[in-house]
């Protein structure tokens, strides 16, 4: 089937956004970008100078202080556990949602990511992945949905790649239809703790989507589609930028301006798509086959997602405590988790609302 006509014209890449949406990476007062250092109390800011974080402080007091306190709270918890006869980290790895005596830390780790959620910045994101990562590690059982949480946190990082080697990695560990209420409770998988958190390396994003059969949750789906969007637009860029720069430009220094123009990982490292035009051109044409048929599949799954993405004001508002597939509710938890993540792909919710019609 034809995909409809609707995808990227570049001056569309502003719509659903603009740059304030864009993930904030630079000192918390001015634009300056490099030798950052972080807010020694929180460290989920960066400053230029210590006027600057003087500057910021009467605004980022509160929040600062609540962060110091869960992290505190997660030393300490920390230091109980280690000071046991044997370890928990060196004995019970994999289990910590098991045993009664890691809770407390389990869920001062909870309260710490829940913290760093409220600054915007790269380095808060850094934080929560990094934070998430290692209670996916303790405790396979992941009694907080965070593996859904993961893919979202790396998107907004440009960390394509890994995104997309961790959804293949828990996409093969998940052995049927699930929804994100079950929480892998029985999961056999879940309970191997020889398996790695992620096992999966450069596995090709570009690859179809038919294995994503039924099997997958629309919580993978999501994620997997804003990845691909990801993908398209910069090869769109890298084909605008050929058509810029390309006729004026010597070939070898075009190809050095355009090795700079992707914002993915996963198409920096692939020089092929630099070289050729055909490369770009062929995989242009099936992504936007493979964005059309998750757009397809995830309305499908859930009637109520799209809209609420192009239209997220009230359910954004309220967080659901039980969501069951194909519910306004279940809307509410997957809006929650992703919603950032594409606002801050400028276009990428444009997309959808011109497949959505
Ligand atoms: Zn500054
Ligand atoms: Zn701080």
């Amino acid at each position: 089937m034809e995909p409809p006509q609707l995808f990227v014209s570049m001056s569309d890449l502003t719509l659903g956004g603009g740059t304030e949406s864009i993930l904030p990476s630079g000192c918390a007062i001015c634009p300056k970008q490099e030798d950052l250092h972080p807010c020694p109390s929180c460290v989920a800011i960066r400053y230029c100078s210590d006027h600057h974080r003087k500057l910021d402080r009467p605004s980022h007091r509160l929040i600062c202080e609540a962060i110091r306190s869960c992290r505190t709270d997660v030393e300490e918890e920390s230091q109980r556990l280690r000071q046991t006869p044997e370890s928990y980290f060196n004995i019970n790895t994999g289990i910590f949602w098991e045993l009664p005596e890691t809770t407390k830390y389990l869920v001062a780790l909870a309260m710490l990511v829940q913290s760093f959620r409220q600054i915007k910045h790269k380095a808060s994101i850094e934080l929560q992945l990094t934070h998430i990562v290692h209670v996916l590690r303790l405790g396979r059982r992941d009694f907080m949905g965070y593996r859904y949480q993961v893919p979202a946190l790396m998107l907004r990082l440009h960390k394509d790649q890994e995104c997309y080697d961790f959804l293949k990695w828990w996409i093969h560990k998940i052995p049927s239809k699930i929804n994100i209420n079950i929480r892998l409770l029985s999961l056999p998988s879940m309970q191997n703790l020889n398996l790695p958190c992620v096992g999966c390396r450069n596995e090709n994003p570009f690859e179809p989507v038919n294995f994503f059969s039924d099997k997958i949750p629309i919580t993978t789906l999501i994620p997997l589609t804003l990845l691909k969007i990801k993908l398209l637009f910069d090869l769109e860029r890298l084909e605008l930028s050929t058509s810029i720069f390309g006729l004026r430009l010597p070939a070898e220094i075009s190809i050095l301006i355009m090795e700079h123009v992707p914002i993915s990982n996963a198409v920096a490292g692939d020089n092929g798509f630099i070289a050729s035009k055909k490369a770009r051109r062929t995989t242009i044409t099936r992504l936007k086959e493979q964005i059309h048929l998750l757009y397809c599949e995830i309305k499908d799954r859930n009637p109520h997602f799209w809209s609420a993405m192009v239209y997220p004001v009230h359910q954004r508002e309220s967080i659901a405590a039980n969501s069951l597939p194909r519910t306004v509710s279940e809307v509410q938890t997957l809006v929650r988790w992703n919603y950032e993540s594409w606002i801050e792909t400028p276009g990428a919710i444009a997309v959808m609302q011109n497949l959505k019609g």
